[in-house]
């Protein structure tokens, strides 16, 4: 499944060009001309993300980013706010106004997709004790240790995020496009078969002290966490 991001832009131009770019790097793409249309569409289809201009006719950026805040179901929406200030001063009434980040315009489309992504990643919900489980597995993101059935898992850095992320979304297949966006995270100019290699090492882990195979191979569509099958 694609991250939705909400463009919320009136200059035509610059939708245009942020189109592109996201759908290039595996976004889907939503967008609003102005801040009413913005939260109109939030609440019919919440994005993953919002791409918020600070210079909207009528509302303000800022105004609907303090709006987004106010609902509870939108408070930990990531936004991101793009504008053509450059002022300290107005970088922090941004981040004050609830924004997750700040892009000045003109940037680059590379840099804000890093920013985007980074953002999308931090407000990923994380459970209240720092421990995540899945049938018999147990991650503790606060020690960094997990656990199968008891006994200690040993991972490597990269194997732990790829646990992590999988123990957050379990039962959903990700192709191995969506692995590296989502757990390299950067524009990674890595080849598809680093995420085979880092699967099979975590699954080897997995399975080191026995127990059913946890990690499923879906052919010619990617990875899941699941239980139900062996
Ligand atoms: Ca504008």
């Amino acid at each position: 499944m694609k991250p939705v991001v909400l463009i919320v832009e009136d200059e035509a131009p610059l939708v245009t060009m942020l189109r592109y770019n996201l759908e290039r790097e595996g976004f889907a793409v939503d967008e609003a001309a102005n801040g009413e249309e913005a939260l109109l569409r939030i609440a019919e289809r919440r994005p993953d993300a919002v791409l918020l201009d600070w210079m909207l006719p009528h509302v303000s950026g800022l105004e609907v980013c303090r709006q987004i805040r106010q609902v509870p179901s939108t408070r930990s929406l990531p936004v991101i706010m793009l504008t053509a200030r450059g002022e300290e001063g107005d970088r922090i009434r941004g981040l004050d106004s609830g924004a997750d980040d700040y892009v000045v315009k003109p940037f680059s489309p590379n840099e804000l997709i890093a920013r985007l992504r980074a953002v999308i990643r931090r407000t990923q919900p994380e459970p209240e004790d720092g421990v995540l489980r899945y049938a018999d597995l147990e991650m503790n993101l606060i020690a960094h240790r997990a656990y199968r059935a008891g006994k200690a898992i040993h991972l490597g850095p990269t194997e732990f995020r790829l646990l992590r992320h999988f123990t957050q979304n379990p039962g959903r297949v990700f192709s191995r496009e969506q692995l590296l966006h989502r757990v390299w995270g950067h524009d990674a100019e890595l080849e598809l078969r680093t995420v085979d290699v880092h699967i099979r090492r975590l699954r080897r882990a997995l399975n080191a002290n026995g127990g059913s195979d946890l990690l499923r191979t879906v052919r010619s569509v990617g990875y899941a966490l699941d239980s139900s099958e062996t």
